[in-house]
């Protein structure tokens, strides 16, 4: 598909991230407003929210854009969502009807003003482990290379339920986690910083229609409603005296951040590209109808405090075995209902060489070669002040499809919390 053209020209430029073919959604304020609904184009942000008031947009028969969250409108559903998609396409569109460019003329904001806000409110968090070069990588680190793979993962999506709580837009700071601490050579554990705090990259599927018992892969698919870049950030010492048997607890819970624009799956329809090659037969209520993919290219940078910026890793979304509606499916075999505005973070996603691991842990190998920084110095896992980014790129025909940059950085950690 080409570039659609918008007579916002900042978003006709081949490398802006939301062009007319994105219209990604978010929640803004700026000079004082209140958070709002909003649309990217361009360098600038459509206040849906303003339009709604104006009654020059009505995707709901009551107001969606009241609130400054995404989810009321996701409840309108599939046949909704496109038909707002068309409405903005001849809003923003270069040949726009005089009366519908005036009207969104009045309702921009320069995106360079608004301070962002989460996008939606996250009812529930679930994370998966579906990307095999990661899960091969740490069960080699953790178990060696022969038994890296436990034996359910070529057949099922393993995933854990996460906590919506600590769910945050990029931009959120937050301070290095204290936990329960053994290594291996310790006899006994001990309470104390994080000493190997890390992120994994992940992209968010958002579920945008609810579902009350098992669904399909394709209805699973029909269900979701768009993608955010994701960081699950991973404190690996707690995490690795925690995680038997149960899996990681507070090693995952300190925050996630995800970015703020989300992106729908119509924006992302000219990238669906298949899964990899199957290693083992999937069972039949797993079987994808199509591709379910996406070729969405990542990277990661880590800014220390006052430095230069690394890219220290490159990846693409492609790498995932498992497909985001695999397994929304697979959540909902047990008969747990989904609801609007639940979050599923995909997994590490890692590519098969070295420079493109998805995490500190597996770019260090467990801190036995640490990477190498621009400005010089070398990290194994992240230290106070460092500023992670996670940025995102679908490239199509003379345009680009981006995400926001996903942005945290780890303060030091607080005093010791139960210090009398
Ligand atoms: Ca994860």
């Amino acid at each position: 598909m080409p570039l659609m053209k918008s007579w916002v020209e900042s978003a006709n430029a081949p490398d802006c991230p939301f062009p007319l073919n994105n219209l990604p959604y978010g929640v803004f304020s700026a000079e004082g407003s209140e958070p709002r609904c909003g649309v990217a184009i361009g360098e600038m942000i459509l206040d849906v929210t303003l339009l709604e008031e104006d009654g020059v947009i009505a995707p709901g028969e009551s107001p969606v854009f009241d609130v400054p969250f995404w989810n009321d409108f996701m409840e309108l559903g599939p046949e909704a969502w496109a038909e707002f998609r068309d409405t903005l396409i001849a809003m923003l569109g270069a040949d726009a009807a005089p009366a519908a460019r005036a009207a969104a003329e009045k309702a921009l904001v320069p995106a360079a003003a608004a301070e962002m806000h989460m996008p939606f409110v996250v009812s529930e968090y679930t994370d998966f482990y579906a990307g095999r070069n990661h899960a091969f990588n740490v069960g080699t680190m953790f178990r060696g290379p022969e038994n890296a793979l436990p034996p359910n993962w070529l057949h099922i999506p393993i995933g854990y339920n996460g906590r919506a709580s600590s769910v945050v837009v990029s931009g959120t700071a937050f301070h290095r986690p204290w936990g329960q601490i053994k290594a291996p050579d310790e006899g006994a554990p001990r309470f104390a910083p994080c000493k190997r705090f890390d992120i994994e990259l992940e992209m968010g599927a958002i579920v945008g229609q609810p579902s009350r018992g098992p669904i399909t892969v394709a209805e699973a698919d029909a269900a979701i409603f768009g993608y955010v870049l994701l960081n699950d950030w991973s404190a690996r010492d707690i995490q690795a005296w925690e995680y038997q048997p149960l899996g990681p607890f507070q090693s995952k819970a300190t925050a996630t951040t995800i970015s703020p624009w989300i992106v729908t799956k119509a924006a992302l329809e000219p990238f669906r590209t298949a899964t990899p090659a199957r290693e083992k037969e999937l069972l039949p209520y797993l079987d994808e109808p199509g591709p379910m993919l996406y070729d969405i290219e990542l990277e990661v940078t880590l800014r220390p405090e006052g430095g230069e910026e690394t890219t220290i890793t490159r990846t693409n979304y492609k790498e995932m075995y498992y497909s985001a509606a695999q397994q929304l499916a697979h959540h909902t075999t047990s008969g747990c209902p989904m609801n609007v505005g639940d979050l599923l973070g995909s997994g590490t996603i890692s590519g098969p060489t070295k420079g493109s691991r998805g995490s500190l842990l597996e770019l260090s190998w467990g801190g036995k070669e640490p990477v190498e920084l621009t400005g010089g110095g070398t990290r194994s896992f992240i230290e106070d002040d460092d500023t992670l980014t996670l940025k995102g790129a679908a490239r199509g025909d003379g345009y680009t499809i981006g995400f926001g940059d996903c942005v945290g950085k780890v303060l030091p950690a607080l005093d010791d919390p139960y210090k009398r």
